[in-house]
């Protein structure tokens, strides 16, 4: 094995389950405002390319971790919400990659 100076990958932990992994085996997740005023709704977007600016939290690509992550209500101090949040995006999002990843996703 070489152990030579080869950069590791930032490490990031999951908001679900609470391991810690390589950011780039896990999700960024970060709320996006919706419409404007009093009809602005925050919607949890996946931010597979982390490109998207503001606070992000990390979740591994899992129904279980986002599951714990919900039931916890972690992504609001994560993520630092102020009201409610919309996770229908995120969870659909997160539904159909895995099923891509099973292979199982094809049927339409
Ligand atoms: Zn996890």
């Amino acid at each position: 094995m070489n152990d030579r100076a080869a950069p590791r990958p930032p490490m990031r932990t999951c908001v679900g389950c609470r391991a810690r992994a390589s950011r780039f085996d896990l999700l960024r997740v970060v709320a996006v405002e919706n419409g404007t005023g009093p009809e602005t709704a925050v919607v949890l977007t996946p931010d597979r390319r982390a490109r998207l600016p503001g606070r992000g939290a990390y979740l591994h690509l899992d129904l279980r971790c986002l599951d714990l992550a919900e039931r916890r209500r972690v992504f609001r101090r994560a993520l630092r919400l102020p009201g409610p949040f919309d996770m229908s995006v995120l969870r659909q999002w997160v539904e159909q990659q895995v099923a891509v990843d099973r292979g199982t996703g094809g049927g339409d």
